[in-house]
């Protein structure tokens, strides 16, 4: 049984790439031994992903997973990154920044030109480029169409001037890119000429030390190992090749790269119910409260830990099977229905492991050498970010049940 993990992939299953990734991975891993630990505490001491483990990452092959191997990627797949950011996250490993850069790939795979694809995919996947993703604005979060930070377009229309405020950025600081959403039509001339209100977004790749980007670092939780940045836009100008996917129809772009994000977020999630339950376990078996047996024997202790080791495993199937839909190019609703019931299982699966791994702890869950309370916050995160699970539960209401938009 792999330290830090229940459970066992079944490679039996699994394409032969596949194999091969869990296997360089778990290598990896193995090889690392007590490393593992210094990086999380590292991580949780100072707030700082280490460059080392991104580093490793990028020669196994993970931010080069969706590209092709024209422009340097390995082509494995989102199930080969799924599978690998299991494997870390399971050690309290995840890499939000891997996720973000794994997103904004599929953005340009989705939307971007020849020569934007040669520009970023060859250095996203040797791993001297990062990129940051955002969205969201103080004002616009769940509800992206209301979005505002304009781009307007200069007079001989080769450039956009950049205006306006997001919010909750992540890694930003970390990131060489961040592709930002932004509107090329406001949201009254949609409406007053009558277009959908899909129209008038555009994505655009922004070095992240522009001159016009303030950052300005927030004082939040929820990322172990990155922070989250308001960014504030002034007259910041980018050249229109910057621009991922046509001029106001960014929102098919957009989409494309939501349900990738939905996987392989789900797999961190996944993954990190395998370090919660190894946590609980091995303390439990060797807690001695009430005469000579551990506390491992009450079934009240065992009971909610198997539940959620059925729950994960389920979570983990659908993950996957959401992975094999994405590579297999099933339709969007089809993708779009497994990443999103994926999401909302494997977040509130997490959410039970860590509280009930932190309840077998009694007061050590509270010590931070255990390493656990670190951990609540950014698994609390990932069930209203990167989207609430409310909306999650609209879209399975809509799609999956027929129910009319409650929104
Ligand atoms: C630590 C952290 C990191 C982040 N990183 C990034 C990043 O890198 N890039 C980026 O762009 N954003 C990032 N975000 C922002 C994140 O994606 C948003 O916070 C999230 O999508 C929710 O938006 P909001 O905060 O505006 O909530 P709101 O839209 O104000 O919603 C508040 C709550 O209302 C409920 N709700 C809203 N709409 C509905 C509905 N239609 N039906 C039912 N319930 C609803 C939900 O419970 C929701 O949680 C990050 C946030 C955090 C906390």
């Amino acid at each position: 049984m792999m330290e830090g993990s229940s459970a066992r992939v079944t490679l039996s299953n699994f394409a032969d790439v596949h194999v091969a990734v869990v296997e360089a991975v778990d290598y990896y891993l193995d090889a690392l031994g007590g490393k593992k630990h210094e990086y999380l505490k590292r991580i949780f001491d100072s707030h700082y992903f280490p460059d080392e483990l991104n580093e490793a990452m990028v020669s196994l092959g993970l931010f080069g997973a969706l590209i092709p191997q024209s422009y340097g990627g390995t082509e494995a797949g989102i199930l080969a990154m799924v599978l690998a950011m299991e494997r870390f996250s399971a050690y309290g490993l995840g890499n939000t920044l891997a996720l973000l850069t794994t997103m904004d790939t599929l953005a340009i795979l989705t939307g971007g030109g020849q020569r934007q694809k040669e520009t970023f995919l060859p250095k996203i996947a040797s791993g001297e480029i990062k990129t940051a993703f955002a969205i969201t604005e103080p004002d616009a979060g769940t509800n992206s169409f209301e979005l505002k930070l304009a781009a307007r377009a200069q007079k001989d229309d080769q450039s956009y001037l950049l205006n306006g405020t997001k919010a909750w950025i992540t890694g930003v600081d970390r990131a060489d890119y961040v592709l930002v959403v932004s509107r090329t039509t406001s949201l009254e001339e949609v409406s007053s000429r009558g277009l959908p209100r899909s129209f008038g977004l555009t994505l655009f790749m922004v070095p992240t030390q522009i001159n016009g980007l303030e950052k300005v670092k927030m004082s939040t939780v929820g990322v172990e190992g990155y922070s989250q940045f308001q960014l504030f836009f002034d007259n910041v100008e980018v050249s229109k090749d910057m621009a991922i996917g046509e001029i106001n129809q960014g929102a098919s772009v957009l989409f494309s790269a939501l349900n990738p994000e939905r996987i392989v977020a789900a797999s961190m999630s996944v993954g990190s119910v395998d370090y919660f339950l190894n946590k609980a376990t091995t303390y439990a078996k060797d807690r001695t409260v009430f005469g000579g047996r551990s506390i491992a024997h009450y079934q009240s202790l065992q009971h909610p830990l198997a539940k959620i080791r059925a729950q994960q495993e389920g979570a983990r199937l659908l993950t996957y099977e959401a992975a094999r839909a994405f590579d297999r190019h099933e339709p969007a609703h089809v993708v779009g229905s497994y990443s999103n019931m994926a999401k909302y299982l494997s977040s509130e699966v997490a959410f039970d492991a860590i509280d009930r791994s932190i309840q077998a702890h009694g007061g050590m869950g509270f010590i931070l050498d255990t390493g656990l309370i670190q951990m609540l916050s950014s698994t609390r995160l990932a069930k209203t970010a990167p989207i609430n699970n409310e909306m999650i539960l609209n879209y399975i209401a809509e799609t999956e049940l027929g129910l009319p938009r409650s929104y």
